[in-house]
């Protein structure tokens, strides 16, 4: 079976790599501090996927190989893997209370599938056999794959092509017999160091005259060329100090990579672009679906560790028995089953592509996703309310440990007949979640993780079939009759 271990994973990433943290390059990323806690999150898919209680939600049996698969590598073949996409996705931020990395190159792939299959029948290519052929390897070896979408863009307000630098937007910038030269940057790289591949896609619609920006190829992530820099996270330093709790949560966590291909060969068979500008659109808005949806369980699964924190914080406060402490612990409910429904209704409601796999409702998807743009945010205010505002006045862990100090702290942070410890456990939990580290992963990428909002509002009014609407009314009236 072509699963791999906690620790085969964990080894199969010390690799060198061209990696930059603070204007320094890094050595054994795996063993830096700040790293590591987002390293312990893609083990954790990994260590689930081994455990016979999560075997239906984690894994799957592969229509291309006919192996028990990692689901995170899997072609969803019915609406029932769809919905249990979504389930691992929020059981994972369940269990990390962050982002786990590896939706976005599972989202890559079940776009290619039926894009590359279309673009074939169009133009008799062999992308789609490309395409399949690389998946098996990744699905043999369960490896993590990065999707690579989002270009620097320049000055938003013109085409790629006449951006003054023209590599605003990557692209092939020489075509050779064996493959192509690709240059530019991707941002907002989630899990691109942790991944052994990546994907790479055009990050927007494109037009005749765009051919060199329509390249989608998968890359490996050491591949000569690539230069990585290490995301900044809201007080990620505190992961460099002694203690751990001032962290928060110290074990997970999630990662942002700045990435440069500067002159990178991608090798013909790794391409599945190469220049049809009409199917541009289509990969980055199945794409865009496919995560849009995926937003429907990771984030409320971390919403449910939120939910947690508060609901305990209120009993270490004393007044969980307070009736607007229960409303307000209801209300966070309801705005996370919500985001729940949504990713469950547009998986349910998936449907058939001619290529054989099976893809989200692209309407729900968005609406979900922009649903997700808001409910974190009033979960996360609930969350600090419940909190209170010790959440950002907290002396530090240093502190509470001080021979000197530390008993008063304890004394005067004392409650209920909860260790003082664990009140401040869950505050710093709480903190982290709503301004620190886990933010990006909870707050800043529920805005603009898979697009931001009005890309969202973009998909809802083409999908939102406005003709059929008004023909009801007019059928209702018996107007033009
Ligand atoms: Fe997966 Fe969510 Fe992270 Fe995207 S933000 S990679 S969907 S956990
Ligand atoms: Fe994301």
């Amino acid at each position: 079976m072509p699963l791999k271990t906690p620790e085969e994973y964990l080894d199969s990433i010390k690799r060198p790599v061209n990696l930059y943290m603070f204007g320094k390059k890094v050595e054994n990323f795996w063993t830096h501090p700040i790293i590591r806690p987002s390293i312990n999150t893609v083990m954790k898919i990994y260590e689930l996927a081994q455990m016979e209680e999560y075997k239906d939600i984690m894994t799957a049996k592969s229509h291309l190989t006919g192996e028990i698969v990692n689901r995170f590598t899997h072609i969803h073949q019915s609406t029932d893997d769809l919905i249990k996409k979504v389930k691992m996705q929020r059981l994972l931020g369940q269990k990390t209370a962050c982002c786990f990395q590896r939706c976005v190159g599972f989202d890559t792939a079940n776009a290619l599938f039926s894009v590359t299959y279309e673009m074939d029948k169009k133009y008799d290519t062999d992308y789609h056999e490309r395409f399949k052929r690389y998946w098996i390897e990744v699905q043999n070896q369960d490896l993590m794959v990065g999707g690579a979408m989002t270009d620097t863009k320049g000055n938003r307000g013109i085409r790629p092509k006449d951006q003054p630098d023209p590599d605003a937007f990557l692209h092939a910038v020489e075509k050779r017999e064996d493959g192509v030269i690709i240059r530019g940057a991707k941002i907002h790289q989630t899990g691109f160091l942790n991944s052994h591949r990546a994907i790479i896609m055009p990050t927007l619609s494109l037009r005749e005259g765009e051919e060199e920006y329509a390249i989608s190829c998968g890359v490996d992530t050491n591949a000569e060329g690539i230069t990585m820099i290490y995301g900044r996270q809201s007080c990620d330093t505190r992961k460099l100090e002694e203690g751990k709790l001032d962290i928060g949560n110290f074990k997970y966590g999630g990662q942002e990579i700045f990435v440069i291909f500067d002159d990178v060969f991608i090798p013909n068979e790794n391409i599945l672009m190469n220049g049809e500008v009409e199917f541009a659109s289509e990969l980055v808005n199945r794409f865009a679906g496919f995560h849009r949806q995926s937003y429907g369980g990771c984030k409320v699964g971390v919403g449910d560790a939120l939910i947690g924190a508060s609901a305990l914080i209120s009993e270490y406060h004393g007044v969980d028995r307070s009736s607007h402490i229960k409303d307000k612990l209801v209300e966070m409910i309801q705005l996370n089953e919500t985001l729940f429904s949504s990713g469950i209704a547009c998986s349910a409601l998936g449907f058939q592509r001619p290529a054989g796999n099976y893809e989200m409702d692209m309407l729900i998807a968005n609406v979900c996703k922009q649903n997700v743009t808001r409910f974190p945010y009033e979960i996360a205010r609930l969350a600090e309310d419940l909190a209170g505002g010790l959440i950002c006045t907290m002396p530090s862990e240093e502190d509470f440990n001080s021979a000197d100090i530390g008993h008063y702290l304890r004394k005067y942070l004392d409650t209920t007949d909860e260790p003082v410890k664990n009140r401040f456990r869950l505050l710093r939990f709480i903190e982290n979640l709503t301004m620190g580290v886990a933010s990006v992963s909870y707050r800043t990428e529920s805005m603009h993780g898979a697009g931001s909002p009005q890309a969202q509002r973009i998909m809802i009014s083409r999908q939102a079939n406005w003709e059929e609407k008004k023909n009801l009314v007019k059928t209702i009236l018996d107007i033009d009759k």
